[in-house]
């Protein structure tokens, strides 16, 4: 039987297209950017071009783009830039209690060195409110950063009004949008944000590139010093072929997205209501329309996530609970916990995430395998005695 993918919030395969487009820049095409020689030129034109292309994708000017390492340094670049670059005015930073890990423990770094974080609730969908991160402002707050759609439970955060109340107060605004850039529309000014994290391996690129946008005019302290490369803010010789391939990404991203974001609702809702179906004592994490297209998190009662990660590996199926980084640990996610869901609950969640090569065979063949691993589980389980 043929392994069927389903975690595609982790990473996503690098597409052919992609790895194809990224080879010359290997061997022919190795000239160092900084070159004088055109050899050296026609990388930095490569560059440049990739940069155009991130930049169309969500609206932006070219030279708001700055490539980085992935999403995580996008995301620690844009906290840190921001706060030490503008420590004069205040040491205020609002964010959410439901942010990934590169947002969480950025402002929990932040706030051992002397700034205050306010991390905001979120309501039983993972939703954060308006009107709440409007009341959270003070004088001296000088940042909001929040996520675009959750990793873990997928629903999309209400980004432009929160971009309008940060507007109105003259406060910077970043967001994590590493689960929805190339998945869903994302325009830098619809949403009103000053500061956007992306990364090209959740969007079918290469792995260790990623970039983050940061509108004309803001002020961020670079913290990787010695090459003027990226305007000075990011020190180091370019990755080029990972710059290419991000490139490359997000133009076949650009013309796939409305259909393939259609194709995966389909499949996503149906796995949902199937699982609902043929599965008791379960729910869905999340919200129920608000939600990224290839997102699945369910919580199953009387049973432990990591028995059924480990029940569907044995079926040669790949899904996880919660994100990659907590599923090493037997903590249950925050994310879940801040949504208001039990520890009990949250320790039986199991997240399935769809992409480019899901079918809906792959569907029907977990509607199948699943509920049984449930009840197999349930039938060990001295919890579930009970509830017969
Ligand atoms: C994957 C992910 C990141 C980290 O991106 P990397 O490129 O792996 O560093 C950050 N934020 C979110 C929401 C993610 O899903």
């Amino acid at each position: 039987m043929k392994r069927i993918y389903l975690d595609y919030a982790a990473t996503t395969p690098t597409r052919s297209e992609v790895v194809r487009a990224m080879l010359p820049y290997f061997t022919d095409a190795f000239g160092n950017p900084s070159g004088i020689y055109s050899y050296g030129q026609e990388a930095k034109g490569t560059i440049e071009e990739a940069r155009v292309k991130v930049a169309e994708l969500i609206g932006a000017r070219d030279e708001e783009i700055v490539f980085m390492s992935g999403g995580a340094e996008a995301d620690n670049f844009a906290l840190t830039g921001v706060a030490y670059a503008n420590e004069s005015k205040g040491n205020h930073i609002i964010t959410t209690s439901i942010e990934h890990h590169a947002v969480m423990e950025t402002c929990k770094f932040l706030e051992r060195r002397g700034f205050l974080v306010t991390y905001l609730p979120v309501d039983k969908y993972g939703l954060v409110t308006p009107s709440d991160v409007k009341r959270a402002i003070t004088s001296k707050t000088i940042l909001i950063s929040v996520i675009h759609a959750n990793n873990e439970i997928g629903t999309i955060e209400p980004i432009a009004e929160i971009g309008k109340v940060a507007k109105e107060a003259g406060v910077y605004f970043h967001t994590d949008a590493v689960q929805t850039v190339g998945h869903i529309p994302v325009n830098v000014n619809e949403l009103r944000v000053d500061l956007l994290s992306m990364s090209a391996h959740k969007l079918y690129g290469p792995k260790g590139i990623g970039a983050l946008y940061i509108r004309r005019g803001t002020k961020l302290l670079s913290f990787l010093h010695g090459g003027e490369q990226e305007r000075g803010r990011r020190a180091g010789t370019e990755n080029v072929p990972g710059i290419v391939g991000f490139g490359r990404a997000v133009e076949l991203a650009k013309q796939e997205m409305s259909e393939e974001a259609e194709r995966l609702t389909y499949l996503r809702d149906k796995l949902i209501k199937g699982l609902l179906e043929r599965i008791d004592h379960i729910c869905l994490n999340g919200h129920p329309q608000e939600r990224l297209p290839n997102n699945v998190n369910i919580s199953v009662d009387f049973v432990e996530g990591e028995s059924m990660l480990l029940n569907l590996d044995l079926e040669d199926i790949c899904a996880s609970t919660g994100s990659a980084c907590s599923s090493s640990s037997l903590e249950p996610s925050y994310v879940l916990l801040a949504m208001g869901i039990s520890p009990e609950q949250a320790h039986g969640s199991l997240r399935l995430t769809l992409g480019k090569w899901t079918t809906e065979d792959e569907i029907e063949r977990v509607l199948d395998i699943l509920p049984g691993i449930v009840a197999k589980l349930r039938a060990m389980s001295p919890l579930f005695r009970g509830q017969r």
